[in-house]
């Protein structure tokens, strides 16, 4: 299904309105609640606390800061076809758990609807482009107001990762991958909160990368292997060096062009 958004423009998304400038949150679950107070609002959605729960859910799954000091908490929930955005700022820093433990400066939190397949991708690559142009940290933290903040957002443009290379998602891939294992050795009656972990997961990856993904596993009871010395662990076919180097130190996922499963770097560091 082929999705289309009234625009790709994320500060389209982004009132002035839906802009704090100076979070008064000291720690991540009140910069959470901070911003979803600015979105109920205005009137962008309605079960704060659903949403609250389904967002710390989330981050407990794996945080959503990206490194570069910008934390992404988000949830998908029934909010009308909306999608609801708020972005705060915090000159102190919030501690987030981020990947490269640096404090989060900004947090762009994000709501959306079931009927919006695919936005999330969508949005995750445009940050993921914007994050690494260079100057954005000197235009985001720099801003010294509000209509700055958003000028710099601007630069902010919905779009669609690579076929070949999905971006910024290997991590929670392999973590689906393992909650999938788990499930089929519990009982039935602790598979329920695997179960819930599962669809936070699938809920915000690309339909196609899902349906790849269940194929894979139905198949050969994984989907995602590891790059080890040069080979891919799941066909023992070494990988491309250009490839391989691509891989290493990213969380991006490529395909293995031997086997077709999910490519992700080793944890092992090679020496
Ligand atoms: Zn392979």
């Amino acid at each position: 299904m082929k999705v289309t958004f009234k625009s790709s423009h994320f500060t389209d998304y982004l009132k002035p309105s839906q802009i704090v400038f100076n979070l008064k949150a000291k720690d991540k679950i009140q910069a959470i609640e901070e911003l979803l107070d600015v979105l109920v609002k205005q009137k962008l959605i309605k079960n704060e606390k659903l949403i609250l729960t389904r967002i710390i859910d989330r981050e407990r799954l794996e945080s959503t800061a990206l490194g570069h000091n910008v934390a992404f908490p988000h949830a998908r929930v029934d909010t009308e076809g909306n999608l609801a955005v708020a972005v705060g700022k915090s000159a102190k820093g919030i501690d987030f758990d981020s990947i490269d433990d640096k404090k989060v400066h900004l947090i762009i939190l994000i709501v959306w609807d079931h009927s919006l397949p695919g936005l999330f991708n969508h949005l995750f690559a445009g940050l993921a482009q914007f994050l690494r142009k260079p100057g954005f940290r000197q235009r985001i933290f720099g801003a010294k107001n509000k209509s700055e903040l958003r000028k710099a957002l601007s630069e902010v443009e919905l779009q669609l990762p690579q076929e070949d290379r999905i971006i910024s998602r290997a991590s929670l891939l392999k973590k689906l991958q393992d909650i999938e294992i788990k499930k089929k050795k519990v009982k039935k009656a602790q598979r329920k909160p695997l179960e819930e972990q599962a669809n936070l997961i699938r809920h915000e990856l690309d339909e196609a990368l899902v349906d790849r993904f269940d194929r894979l596993m139905k198949r050969y009871g994984f989907a995602v292997a590891e790059v080890d010395i040069g080979a891919c662990q799941g066909c023992n076919i070494n990988v491309a060096t250009g490839m391989r180097s691509a891989i290493e130190g990213s969380n991006d996922i490529y395909i293995c062009e031997n086997c077709g499963k999910f490519l992700i770097a080793s944890k092992n560091k090679e020496k």
